[in-house]
């Protein structure tokens, strides 16, 4: 058969666009390559439904062993006695825990998606807004979980289910304060962890499994695995909410999250990403990786001084984790401006909501900046004084397409240092 190129040639595009740039999108990373080679590989043939051991389809005995080694890793991982590696991405494994803990109409509290929660944690437009009743905590003018609030909507409301985590906010959780007023009204804690996890995984964060009764995680964030998802318990537990299964029986937890993630909301599991998720667990669990997460977090702090110096204002004026948040509204710039515009100086970030913005969704007030890619390519403390330079360049001189294009010069020049995937010439 011909090649297609008109495919490939476009997947070399895409190559060579992430060697030029400098990726800041904070959800974003580079896999290793042997992650990559692992996706694309002959387990995608095989139809897998059901779980190792106990599957619809026959010939899955190597399958299993693919699933297996990847369920063993990722428990080693985060030192979790139960996991489900099948969820197709963050937003599945959300669906599957909410399948699994709540029913149609009940009442779940979440963080804002005005204030860095995300879209499965009770938008209108998403499932979880639509399907359930979603109460929404925020943060406080400094920036930070207005924890007070949290409890008093939980008490007030008495939601099933409370989640903690987020998309866009730079501190770390109060995981104990959580579950203690959960304790109180009987909900359970959900963890989303799919942004921090691999700050979590290196112990750089606080741990939310002691914490939380369940965790989801997607995988290819600062887990820099392939595309996907995760749910997780550290204990498995007979169920204190008489939570039954389709067939009114009492289940523990694992069994109704396996439940509702295969038959609940998927069918097939993707084995060839589970493959490239058990490569990607095996490198975490290495000394590399630890290391990686200091340099993610020393990263982040350089960067966030080096913000601050130019008279950058972060959201909580600062960071813990991967990302930090900028207004920009005392530099009289739009997010979506800023975004578009670094857009053509090859610096790839997304513009953001800020807590209390005035301005729509589609336009922001900030923009979020991440390192988890950067740190990748191999840059450290050092660079992000560069790259802020860089940044500072295009947004003070937004409207001068001239200095905006020689930027793009510089920028292409100096990633040239940070080769990615040079094995694929
Ligand atoms: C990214 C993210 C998800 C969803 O992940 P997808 O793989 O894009 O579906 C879920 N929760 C949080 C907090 C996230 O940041």
């Amino acid at each position: 058969m011909q090649k297609d190129t008109l495919v490939f040639d476009l997947i070399r595009k895409e190559l060579d666009r992430q060697r030029h740039g400098i990726e800041l999108i904070a959800s974003e990373n580079f896999t290793s390559l042997q992650v990559m080679q692992a996706m694309g590989t002959v387990p995608t043939n095989k139809y897998a439904e059901g779980y190792p051991g106990k599957r619809y389809y026959g010939g899955c005995e190597v399958v299993d062993e693919i699933e297996t080694l990847a369920i063993d890793r990722l428990k080693k991982v985060f030192n979790a006695s139960w996991a489900n590696v099948q969820p197709h991405s963050g937003a599945s494994a959300n669906a599957a825990v909410f399948l699994a803990v709540m029913k149609p109409g009940e009442k779940f509290l979440g963080l804002d998606l005005s204030m860095g929660g995300h879209l499965t944690h009770g938008s209108p437009a998403n499932f979880s807004g639509k399907t359930y009743e979603a109460l929404h905590y925020g943060v406080t003018k400094d920036g930070i979980v207005d924890y007070e609030q949290l409890e008093a909507k939980a008490r007030a409301e008495k939601p099933k289910m409370i989640i903690c985590g987020a998309s866009a906010y730079s501190r770390d959780w109060d995981y104990k304060r959580i579950r203690a007023v959960a304790d109180e009204i009987g909900a359970v804690v959900f963890a989303d962890i799919a942004h921090p996890a691999g700050l979590i995984a290196t112990g750089l964060l606080n741990d939310p499994f002691d914490h939380c009764h369940i965790v989801s995680s997607t995988t290819h964030k600062t887990l820099r695995g392939p595309r996907g998802g995760i749910i997780m318990l550290r204990h498995d537990f007979e169920n204190p909410w008489g939570i039954k299964d389709p067939k009114g029986n009492l289940r523990t937890m694992s069994q109704l999250l396996d439940l509702a993630v295969f038959p609940g909301s998927q069918g097939g599991p993707l084995e060839h990403v589970i493959a490239a998720k058990a490569v990607a667990f095996g490198e975490i669990l290495s000394e590399d990786f630890t290391a990686y997460g200091k340099q993610v977090i020393a990263n982040a702090q350089a960067m966030a001084t080096a913000f601050n110096n130019r008279g950058y204002q972060l959201i909580s004026n600062g960071t813990d984790n991967h990302l930090m948040l900028i207004d920009l509204r005392n530099k009289n710039l739009t997010g979506k401006k800023a975004q578009e515009t670094l857009d053509k100086a090859h610096i790839t970030l997304n513009k953001n909501a800020v807590p209390f913005d005035d301005k729509s969704p589609f336009v922001t007030s900030g923009i979020r900046v991440g390192v988890p890619a950067i740190t990748t390519r191999g840059m450290n403390e050092a660079h992000m004084e560069t790259v802020v330079s860089f940044i500072d360049e295009v947004l003070m001189n937004a409207d001068d397409e001239n200095k905006v294009a020689a930027v793009k010069q510089e920028v292409n020049t100096f990633m040239q240092q940070f080769p990615l995937y040079p094995e694929l010439g």
